[in-house]
Parts: C-alpha cells; structure tokens; sequence
C-alpha cells in the first residue's frame, strides 16, 4: 500500500495532534507523517511543555511519549485527565517496550490508546485516525 491509497481526511477543519516527545527524530518523523495525511501538527519537547500546551491550544488528540524530561508521561497523563479543560482530549501512550505492565498502567492513567516503541509511522496515523473515529460528536 503506498501513500496515495489512503484517503484525504474528510474533515473541513484539519484535527490538531500535539505530540509530546523528547526525541527530536522521533518528532520528526510522526510530524511529518501525519501532516502529510492533513492533520495540523503542534510539539512539545517534555511533560511539562506537553501539559502548558495542551491547556493552551486544547489539540484533538495527543501523543504522549512515557520518557520525557522534568514531568513524565505518566504523571502528564494524569495531570492532564485530571483538569477539567483537558480531560476530555484523548492520549494515546508511547512506551519504549511492549511491556504489558505498561498498556495497564496507560490504561490506569486514563490513556485512550497505546502504541509500543519503537512505532511504524503508519501505526501512529492508524491510531490518530482510530481515536478521532471514536471520538462522541
Ligand atoms: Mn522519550
């Protein structure tokens, strides 16, 4: 399957996806791929940027690299599904290693998917797009 097989979104405003990720490849690659299937893409470098602008810009939907610098994922997560404002964005988790002690911990936090390390670029728009699609109107 290349590229063009998968279809433009359908949306008239493009969804906005802030990723949280320490890894400056990392943000590179799943920036660019999920911009290339239309989607407005917004970066943080630590947790504690992640939750300033999440607050501020209110995205769609986030990544949340766990290994991040001065406030880690999972403590993000939790700040994040426990403020009133940015409870209702969905996180989608991105753990180093398929540890399942890891998919219940995200689920424990409040995450609303999980991606193991290291993860197709498809695999982080299939899961973009999952999420959106689930998402109440
Ligand atoms: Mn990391």
């Amino acid at each position: 399957m290349t590229l063009r097989d998968m279809t433009a979104l359908p949306h008239e405003r493009q969804p906005t996806v802030l990723i949280v990720e320490d890894n400056e490849d990392n943000r590179i690659v799943y920036s660019t791929m999920l911009r290339h299937f239309g989607f407005s893409v917004d970066e943080a470098e630590n947790g504690a940027e992640g939750i300033l602008k999440a607050r501020a810009t209110l995205p769609d939907v986030i990544l949340m690299d766990i290994a991040i610098p001065l406030v880690d994922g999972w403590e993000a997560v939790q700040r994040l599904k426990k403020d009133p404002s940015t409870a209702h964005i969905p996180i989608v988790a991105l753990t180093a290693h398929a540890m399942p002690a890891d998919r219940e911990r995200a689920i424990q936090v409040g995450c609303d998917g999980y991606l193991a390390k290291p993860c197709e670029p498809r695999a982080v728009v299939e899961e973009v797009k999952r999420i959106l699609a689930i998402r109440p109107a």
